[in-house]
């Protein structure tokens, strides 16, 4: 209804990619860390990594509902780090350069990102400013053709392995938003340090990195557009960060009631087979309805995208709904694999332990009911 053949074509030829290069890997991966440069080179020959980008700079340019596509497929890879560090490099750390930058950035960077030649960052968090981004401390001052950059940044994704950090920095003692950079930073630049890789309970195929930053001179011709905008560039990047997560969660959710209906067939209590419980069956009915609430919300947001309308409202609810669902039902089909669910063998248990994050990461909860309730006027 919402895909012709040529989705379904391309939604195929990802699958056998993730069934080929990934899936098989992901054990490994969770122990180690996706390695991202060899993996990312791959998608980039395959055309996955700039789905939505222009020709020019060697994307595909499709729409919204091919990256729909993509977005959608890696939600099947076996736990969730792998896909955010795809969706990083995708939907979170390049639209503001394809948007904003110029054409050096986008000839070096962009391209690099799209081919897969380069890994991805996008770096606004600091130890003292994640929900309240506009407490950011990191400072770029501007002396001759470079910024001097000092600061830190934390928990990002890709840290260790990125080749380049798109990064929020204050440039300015002005108040309000229109005193802020965003930046292009190669991390082969004097002064940059990785501090640390963090250890995390979940994502753990996806490297989490802090990052410090001493008197690093970016060139000036890094900076993406105006150096006073960078604030409401990254606000506008925030939103196909936040879209990018609610493709994948529907289509987790589902193979999570799938694995789960599977085991409860095949697991005999009181002498029957566990799926003939009702009160088991109707929570995966439950379940499955409130997935699909939450996909057809995506769709809803993609024909708005579509037709060139604001969704930062319907985006920040399907975020929020998107991090309380997954996280609902991730807790709830591990209780229906009883002890084997908290087994680390058990796909259930990375996924349990996967979809705490989206409540989390690229803006908490309540950060999105405080966005829906300003949208909404009260
Ligand atoms: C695994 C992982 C990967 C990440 N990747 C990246 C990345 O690649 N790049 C990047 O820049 N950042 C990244 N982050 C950071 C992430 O976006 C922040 O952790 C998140 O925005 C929350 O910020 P904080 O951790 O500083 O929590 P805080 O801002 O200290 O908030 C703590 C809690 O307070 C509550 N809260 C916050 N604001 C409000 C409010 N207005 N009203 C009521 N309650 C509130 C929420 O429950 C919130 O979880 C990542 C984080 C994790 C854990």
């Amino acid at each position: 209804m919402y895909f012709n053949e040529t989705h379904i074509a391309f939604r195929d030829s990802i699958k056998r990619f993730i069934d080929k290069e990934i899936n098989p890997h992901m054990d490994e991966w969770e122990e180690t860390v996706a390695p991202l440069h060899d993996l990312f080179k791959k998608m980039g020959d395959l055309g996955f990594l700039g789905v939505r980008y222009d020709p020019k700079y060697g994307g595909q340019g499709l729409d919204y509902w091919f990256e729909t596509v993509l977005l959608e497929e890696i939600g099947h890879i076996h736990g969730m780090g792998v896909a955010t560090a795809i969706a990083v490099q995708t939907n979170m750390a390049t639209p503001a350069i394809a948007a904003f930058g110029s054409e050096y950035l986008k000839e070096t960077y962009l391209m690099g990102a799209i081919a897969g030649d380069m890994v991805a960052a996008i770096a606004v968090t600091e130890p003292d400013a994640g929900s309240d981004v506009f407490a950011i401390k990191t400072r770029a001052v501007k002396e001759g053709d470079h910024y001097v950059l000092n600061g830190s940044k934390t928990y990002i994704t890709n840290g260790t392995q990125a080749d380049f950090l798109t990064l929020l920095a204050r440039t300015s003692d002005d108040k309000g938003y229109h005193s802020f950079g965003l930046f292009v930073v190669p991390t082969d630049l004097r002064g940059f340090h990785v501090n640390k890789k963090l250890d995390k309970l979940g994502l753990r195929s996806s490297d989490t990195a802090e990052l410090f930053f001493d008197n690093v001179k970016v060139p000036a011709k890094n900076l993406i557009g105006d150096e006073r905008e960078g604030f409401i560039y990254q606000m506008q990047q925030f939103q196909h960060e936040r879209f990018a997560i609610l493709p994948g969660t529907h289509v987790a959710i589902r193979d999570m009631v799938d694995m789960t209906v599977d085991y409860l067939r095949q697991r005999v209590v009181f002498g029957k087979p566990l799926i003939t419980k009702q009160v088991l069956r109707h929570r995966l009915a439950d379940y499955l309805m409130k997935n699909e609430c939450l996909k057809q919300l995506t769709y809803h947001i993609v024909r708005m995208k579509m037709e060139g309308l604001d969704v930062t409202r319907e985006i920040s609810m399907g975020k929020l709904y998107a991090g309380q669902l997954i996280s609902e039902v991730a807790s709830g089909c591990l209780q229906m694999f009883g002890g084997i669910g908290f087994m680390t063998e058990t796909l259930i248990s990375r996924y349990f332990r996967d979809a705490r994050i989206m409540s989390i990461g690229a803006g908490a909860d309540e950060v999105m009911s405080e966005i829906i309730a300003r949208v909404e006027g009260f």
